[in-house]
């Protein structure tokens, strides 16, 4: 469907039902998957459909303006050349917000995954949910006016949120770091208020799925994504499947004991990784050590952060107290990152999330040296160490794919999203999971 035509038909565009049904979405799945472009008759060899029906759903995705013919191969023998066939950019769009206790983050992503515009602001830190809703709502908005996309091409928002949380009502439990939030549903009233249909997934879930996607050889295979942020967490992708767990909430890593002398956690023990990770508890140490200067206030979230960063700059100048107080930090997490690779086997760890970047200059050689005596498969096969290539805008990019993915993805439970979802089994989780 082009945009001259009338906004109700460019609406069926959206609705996986009208633009064919399950063998539409496999053939759009392989042309989104394909790292190069397709024709109708590798497209057919992948998709085990005939050439005909290749050739028919081929062309309702180009009229439905999700694909589009895009140069030509030449194909082995006398035959005539093949038409190439990619996703349209334009076709959809999806939002992505992350929710971090310090800092939101919004994205507009088009259809081949690419962030086209992004907004970043301070959480505030005393408001109440309902302040801060209203707030993400209209960052949702001024990112889709300031791209300049035809709203009805926005297929929906997706919310990348601490854990835990509870998936099927859509709701925000017990963030640690956001006091005021305790079962917000926050899924909800989002869609209240933008008329979207709305997602609410783990942030750590949404960045393993980001890294799936678009991080390249990074996302192949299995591997742990290991965020670090206010707080800390893990997202799994096993085989090439980002993995949920019973109820989405994979990965809380964050009460792990990783020094029993450690600073008390508010989980009554001493020494966990979350608390020990905590810019606070870093800073505290740089005063103690004589690196950062004393007086600063601890409650104070951009005090620290400001002290965390000058932490990190002393730490790459050289051997001493700053670095010494990373490095143990380095030690911490390569353990925690260590009993996860052996206990799943893992190829690879992903590090992201806000306080990746200053941390990055030197905590890879610190856990890579680590890992290396103790990963146990090492004489079998190799564990490396990485760094997100998408940057801070991870948790964003991965629930604007976590949308894309529910709304394209040939997965017969996510049909149900179309107007049928409205007469599903309410059990179901994935009609549960985008919310109407
Ligand atoms: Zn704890």
């Amino acid at each position: 469907m082009s945009a001259e035509q009338p906004q109700a038909v460019v609406r069926r565009g959206t609705n996986l039902d009208r633009v064919g049904g399950f063998n539409d979405t496999v053939v759009l799945d392989a042309i989104r998957r394909a790292e190069q472009r397709l024709s109708r008759v590798e497209l057919a060899a992948a998709t085990g459909l005939s050439g005909q029906a290749i050739s028919n759903i081929t062309r309702r995705l180009l009229d439905a303006g999700l694909v589009r013919e895009a140069g030509r191969q030449k194909s082995a023998g006398l035959g005539k050349p093949r038409t190439l066939l990619e996703l349209e950019p334009t076709g959809q769009y999806a939002v992505g917000v992350h929710l971090d206790p310090a800092v939101v983050t919004v994205v507009l992503l088009d259809l081949t995954g690419q962030v086209i515009a992004r907004r970043r602001a301070q959480t505030p830190a005393a408001d109440g949910p309902d302040v801060l809703i209203a707030g993400i709502a209209a960052t949702v908005e001024d990112v889709i006016a300031e791209a300049g996309v035809p709203r009805q091409r926005v297929v929906g928002v997706g919310i990348a949120a601490p854990g835990p949380i509870d998936v099927d009502r859509g709701v925000v439990v017990d963030p640690p770091n956001l006091t005021a939030w305790h079962l917000v549903p926050l899924r909800d009233a989002l869609r209240d208020r933008t008329g979207l249909p709305v997602l609410l997934d783990k942030d750590v879930t949404a960045a393993a799925s980001a890294e799936k996607w678009a991080g390249g050889p990074n996302g192949r295979g299995s591997f742990v994504f290991f965020y670090l942020g206010t707080g800390i967490g893990a997202g799994l992708v096993i085989g090439d499947e980002v993995v949920r767990g019973s109820s989405s909430n994979v990965g809380e890593i964050g009460h792990v004991i990783v020094d029993p002398e450690g600073p008390l956690c508010f989980c009554g023990r001493r020494g966990c990784v979350g608390e020990s990770s905590r810019p606070r508890y870093l800073v505290q140490q740089a005063v103690d050590a004589g690196v950062v200067a004393r007086g600063i206030d601890l409650d104070d979230r951009h005090a620290v952060d400001v002290a965390f960063t000058a932490l990190c700059t002393a730490a790459t100048g050289g051997p001493g107290a700053a670095r010494e107080i990373v490095t143990a930090l380095a030690e911490r997490i390569a353990k925690v990152v260590e009993d996860i690779a052996n206990l799943l086997d893992l190829e690879r760890v992903v590090f992201g999330g806000p306080h990746w970047d200053r941390l990055a200059p030197f905590f890879g050689d610190a856990i890579r040296e680590t890992l290396e005596e103790r990963f146990l498969v090492r004489s079998v096969h190799p564990f490396t160490v990485t760094g997100t290539a998408l940057g801070a805008d991870v948790g964003a990019v991965g629930a604007a794919s976590l949308v894309l993915d529910h709304t394209f993805s040939p997965n017969p439970s996510v049909l149900l999203l179309g107007p049928a979802s409205e007469s599903a089994p309410s059990g179901s989780r994935a009609s549960s999971a985008l919310s109407r």
